[in-house]
């Protein structure tokens, strides 16, 4: 079995058995994009526990190559932490991207490499992952919020003329804070701003 048929075979056979399928109760991260050229959806929600990937599940519809690497990225993130799960998204987006590295540590994604050779294709593959990169951002900020003690929030409500969108900003840390995204009485004492 040559290279490209063994890869064939590991898309196939996440399109046919995808792996995290389905919806989660209460994600934190919860985002869904369309690849309209394609047809493709998906909707990628993900739980943190303390500051990682404690679970994640993804839906949607479209063509194999979109569900197959939905599925493959759901088992790579699962487990990892925010800033391992952004290394790995740079990681991908770099293959699709042509550029040349060793990309081992994309494990199965790998299979996805040869994508890079069709344009229209690339994003089927990087669908999923757009979405997840999206969702990641927002999660970021509010754990600096909670290790600032909240300061951050405090920060964002008195400013003049900032009108709603400050203050539904601030709601949304405070909504995270509350959410236990991380541990209550674990607070940062050093305070590094980029942890
Ligand atoms: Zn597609």
């Amino acid at each position: 079995m040559s290279l490209d048929e063994l890869y064939q075979e590991v898309i196939m056979d996440h399109y046919a058995r995808p792996r995290n399928k389905g919806r989660l109760e209460h994600p934190d991260i919860d985002r869904e994009l369309a690849n309209p050229v394609c047809g493709d959806v998906i909707r990628v929600q993900v739980a943190l526990d303390g500051g990682r990937v404690g679970d994640v599940r993804f839906s949607g519809k479209g063509c194999s190559i979109s569900q197959a690497s939905a599925s493959m990225m759901t088992e790579l993130i699962k487990g990892r932490t925010l800033d391992e799960a952004r290394g790995l998204i740079e990681r991908f987006l770099a293959m699709m991207k042509g550029e040349p590295g060793d990309y081992g540590a994309l494990r199965d994604l790998q299979a996805l490499q040869g994508v890079s050779r069709y344009p229209v294709r690339i994003k089927c593959a990087t669908l999923a992952w757009h979405v997840l990169e999206g969702g990641l951002p927002a999660a970021a900020a509010d754990a600096a919020a909670a290790d600032a003690g909240g300061a951050a929030a405090a920060d964002a409500v008195p400013v003049e003329g900032g009108g709603a969108a400050a203050a539904a900003d601030a709601d949304g840390a405070a909504a995270a804070d509350a959410n236990g995204a991380t541990a209550p009485g674990k607070r940062k004492i050093h305070g590094s701003p980029e942890r």
